[in-house]
């Protein structure tokens, strides 16, 4: 669905304030996957989601989208483009104060057009499908943050993308707040097949994807399954990159000799292995 090439992006070309931001990215992503972009503030990943999302130029290199080369697309083209392929979500939660979820919801659609009867069925059923049926007739200010970016996501939902980008959606909520956005974008991922680029600076929410990619200076470090990542512990703390704490801890008894024979990713993983060396 999405093939980048060798990417480069400087803002201010060509003036003393130039900044060479994206220093050749190569990003594969397919159909349906989870995919989670992570790095240090400052490596590039807000810069390289908003040309993915076509909300930005890029200066070399070639982008494709769904066959389709992303470069020199006119205003509108641009528009058209990302209003049928992608959605958005943002840290804060874009929610209109006065409107309740389910108008909230139903907003976009009808800017697309849709009829008001079939705006509320489709509102109601997206804020279902989030676990949100009865807060419907809320305002924003009655919910909690993770409810907020729930309303959010069934809104972006509710205009049936092919490809849902989340710019850090839970650095604003509390862990758990995060946890219910977090189980919601999978589930979500695995239900209806919608491809899911995640940037978030949470280990603990990056290994639910399929495959991450780790930014540092303007370009991939590394990437693969979260396995493979997450078990690069040297490489990551270098790169002022936490690790999972229970990948963390394993890594350090492991280091102290405890025979410990894979590393894991979550506490779950974590506490299955630490029983069967106590055995
Ligand atoms: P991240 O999302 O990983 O924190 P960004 O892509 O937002 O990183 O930013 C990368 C670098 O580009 C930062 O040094 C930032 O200050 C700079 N930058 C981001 N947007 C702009 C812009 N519109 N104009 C100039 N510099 C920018
Ligand atoms: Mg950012």
């Amino acid at each position: 669905m999405v093939q980048i090439n060798n990417i480069h992006k400087t803002y201010n070309p060509g003036t003393e304030n130039a900044l060479h931001v994206l220093k050749g990215i190569d990003l594969t992503i397919n159909q349906g996957e989870f995919v989670s972009i992570m790095g240090a503030s400052g490596s590039g990943k807000s810069t390289l989601l908003n040309i993915l999302g076509i909300l930005d130029n890029y200066d070399e290199g070639e982008y494709f989208l769904d066959g389709r080369l992303i470069k020199n697309l006119t205003e509108t083209e641009g528009a058209r483009l990302r209003n049928e392929l992608i959605g958005f979500v943002f840290q804060s939660f874009n929610l209109l104060p006065f409107k309740n979820a389910v108008e909230n919801v139903a907003l976009p659609l009808y800017y697309k057009g849709v009829g008001r009867r079939e705006r509320y069925r489709r509102a109601m059923e997206e804020l279902e499908r989030m676990g949100l049926k009865d807060w419907a007739e809320h305002l924003p200010s009655e919910m909690s943050g993770g409810q907020k970016q729930r309303v959010a996501i069934a809104g972006v939902i509710a205009m049936q993308p092919d490809c849902i980008v989340l710019d850090e959606p839970t650095a604003m909520l509390d862990p758990s707040g995060r946890n219910e956005v977090i189980k919601t974008i999978k589930r979500l991922n695995k239900e209806s097949g919608i491809t899911v680029v995640l940037i978030t600076h949470f280990m603990e929410e990056a290994v639910n994807a399929d495959k991450v990619f780790v930014m540092d200076g303007g370009k991939i470090i590394t990437s693969g399954t979260p396995y493979e990542v997450f078990s690069q512990v040297e490489i990551l703390k270098k790169r002022r990159l936490n690790v999972p704490v229970a990948t963390q801890l394993c890594y350090k008894l492991r280091a102290c000799g405890v025979d410990i024979k894979s590393l894991p990713l979550t506490n779950e993983e974590c506490i299955s292995l630490l029983t069967e060396v106590l055995k």
